[in-house]
């Protein structure tokens, strides 16, 4: 089967800089391989990233990933509401790879912007694996570090640049990235981007790219300031809508409702759970984070903080050590709720409830990753319960609710949080597990991928690579 983008096979404008050095050759000889079938050959992707798929243990295609790549490789423009551990990552990342496959050249060809340095790094990593047969080169920029190796990589013109927004904004505003010849721009968890503050980088660096380009955005949630930026950016997008803001089937969540002067007790009643070998805790403030890591290691557990006062180095052994399984328990800020992969999470725990409903399904997200199952449990005080309201609706179905364990003793000494409030909070009825399975959330978005498509102002591309899409005439 030849591509519509095969068909069509523009050639790419010679870049500046291609005048300066030979283009790059990604045409490195496909060797003949025998391979068993995958469910990803329906989408004709080059031997290469095929290969890769398959040692990356990809057999079939994820829903978000059947829904997202036809439509990326016909060049369209794509909004994806997905929440994070759908596989979303690969969704764009094969078919951006293989239309570099097709049509090599020198970069940043491809900007992927993501609101943190974890994510990023993700990202990079996620594409390096699936770019690992081919030449194709991915740098990551982000903040908090030193920019001259950043900078240094990127006089290498990788052709993907995956960046947080305000080290993006600096590069370009020190002329050490050219965004001139960007022709595919990715916004990665574009609502967490906003609330982060970054849409006014974001906007800046939109405005240094042509025009003529593709866009996907991806999102989990879709405020009215993101509907808005898709409106803006996105021609004739191709939606796809997984359930947003409900948590995966299979994480099994529920909460506690606890004063605060017992939530460190409650913990500790939770992470001695048999079936709880590792863990994340959520905290509101990067000083909880602290001291409860703290308080934890204190206790002989191996717990580890992931916080926004940490240095980079300081985040980045946190992740690694969390990852490698030297550390069992992550306490953390929101940095780390959204985006991060890692496998095998079996607890989170919100010792605080998050700002939003939205963090709720995005923190949660972190167990249950893949096929994986997980249990999530929040402790909710007597503040919490306007929370609790909005959370269940935007659910459409009541977060089951655990009793106390008996005789929990309060902690002389708390996280310098809230006081406790009289009266606690309310339990919502039923055992746990009984309403969060039995379908009955009908506020929420169907658990099935569906798909719509949504013609604003016509289409831009007929095709991947079509002559509008790739060859610019603005350039
Ligand atoms: P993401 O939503 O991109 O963070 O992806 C979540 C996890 O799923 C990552 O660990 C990916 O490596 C993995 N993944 C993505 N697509 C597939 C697939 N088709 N088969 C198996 N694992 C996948």
């Amino acid at each position: 089967m030849t591509s519509a983008f095969a068909q069509s096979n523009p050639v790419r404008p010679t870049s500046p800089h291609t005048r300066n050095r030979p283009t790059k050759g990604h045409a490195r000889s496909e060797r003949a391989e025998t391979r068993r079938p995958s469910g990803f050959d329906r989408f004709d992707l080059d031997p290469r990233l095929a290969r890769a798929l398959a040692e990356a243990g990809y057999d079939e295609p994820r829903p978000i990933q059947v829904e997202t790549i036809p439509a990326c490789l016909d060049g369209r423009d794509v909004m994806g509401l997905a929440q994070t551990g759908t596989g979303k990552t690969a969704a764009f990342a094969l078919p951006i790879l293989q239309g570099l496959l097709e049509e090599p050249g020198d970069g940043p060809l491809v900007l992927v912007l993501a609101p943190t340095r974890e994510l990023a790094r993700q990202i990079e990593n996620e594409i390096r694996t699936l770019a690992r047969y081919t030449e194709i080169e991915t740098v990551c920029v982000f903040g908090g570090v030193s920019a001259a190796s950043q900078t240094k990589a990127l006089r290498r013109r990788p052709e993907i640049v995956v960046g947080c927004p305000g080290r993006v904004l600096d590069l370009l505003q020190q002329r050490e990235l050219d965004l001139s010849w960007v022709d595919t721009l990715v916004l990665d968890e574009a609502d967490h981007m906003f609330d982060m503050g970054f849409f006014r980088d974001v906007r800046k660096i939109l405005a240094a790219l042509p025009k003529d380009r593709q866009n996907l955005l991806f999102s989990a949630t879709m405020p009215k300031e993101v509907r808005s930026l898709a409106d803006q950016i996105l021609n004739d997008p191709h939606v796809v809508e997984l359930a947003h803001t409900k948590p995966s089937e299979r994480i099994d969540h529920f909460l506690y409702t606890v004063d605060e002067g017992r939530k460190r007790a409650l913990l500790d009643h939770v992470l001695a759970q048999e079936d709880c070998r590792t863990a994340i805790v959520f905290t509101r403030t990067k000083h909880r984070a602290k001291r409860l890591a703290q308080q934890l290691e204190k206790q002989g557990r191996s717990a580890v903080a992931l916080q926004g006062n940490m240095s980079q180095s300081q985040r980045d052994r946190a992740m690694e050590g969390f990852r490698a399984g030297r550390f069992e328990i992550l306490v953390a800020t929101d940095i780390a709720a959204r985006g991060l992969d890692v496998a095998g999470i079996d607890y989170v725990v919100n010792y605080d409830v998050p700002n939003t409903p939205e963090t709720y399904t995005h923190r949660i997200g972190r167990t249950g990753r893949s096929e994986a199952t997980g249990r999530a449990c929040t402790f909710v005080t007597g503040e919490d319960r306007a929370w609790l309201r909005d959370t269940e609706r935007i659910l459409g179905a009541p977060i089951p609710s655990e009793t106390l364990p008996e005789g929990l003793p309060t902690a002389a000494a708390g996280l310098g949080g809230r006081e406790p409030r009289a009266g606690g909070g309310r339990r919502s009825g039923g055992a746990r597990g009984a309403s969060s399975r039995d379908g009955s959330r009908g506020g929420a978005s169907g658990g099935a991928a569906s798909t719509r498509n949504r013609s604003r102002r016509g289409g831009r591309r007929s095709g991947r690579g079509s002559a509008s899409g790739r060859a610019s005439a603005g350039r």
